[in-house]
């Protein structure tokens, strides 16, 4: 099963970070979500991000499976757990994106 979301904290004012079930750490940062964002209008047309668009000023966790984000010029991003995973650029993540963590 992939893993979801166990905890989420801000780290400073430009990233979040998300303790995932599987004992993975990824720290996102607010804009790199932002470019990121799965709604239709975002991926119909990469918008101009500039200070206001990538600043996050409110992010949840919906239940384990879904992160949503309202961003500081009203614009509202949902991801799901496994597109916030794939979004990880940690060392770990670039290096090996396949490689089971969990043996199996
Ligand atoms: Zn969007
Ligand atoms: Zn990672």
């Amino acid at each position: 099963m992939a893993a979801t979301i166990k905890r989420i904290r801000p780290v400073g004012r430009y990233a979040v970070g998300i303790d995932w079930t599987d004992g993975h750490e990824s720290i996102l940062p607010h804009r790199h979500l932002r470019l990121a964002c799965p709604c239709n209008a975002c991926v119909a047309a990469t918008p101009e991000v500039g200070p206001k668009e990538c600043e996050a000023a409110f992010v949840r966790a919906i239940g384990a499976a879904t992160l949503f984000i309202a961003w500081a010029d009203e614009h509202e991003t949902l991801f799901v757990a496994d597109e916030l995973r794939a979004l990880c650029r940690c060392a770990y993540c670039v290096r090996e994106p396949n490689y089971p963590i969990s043996g199996q």
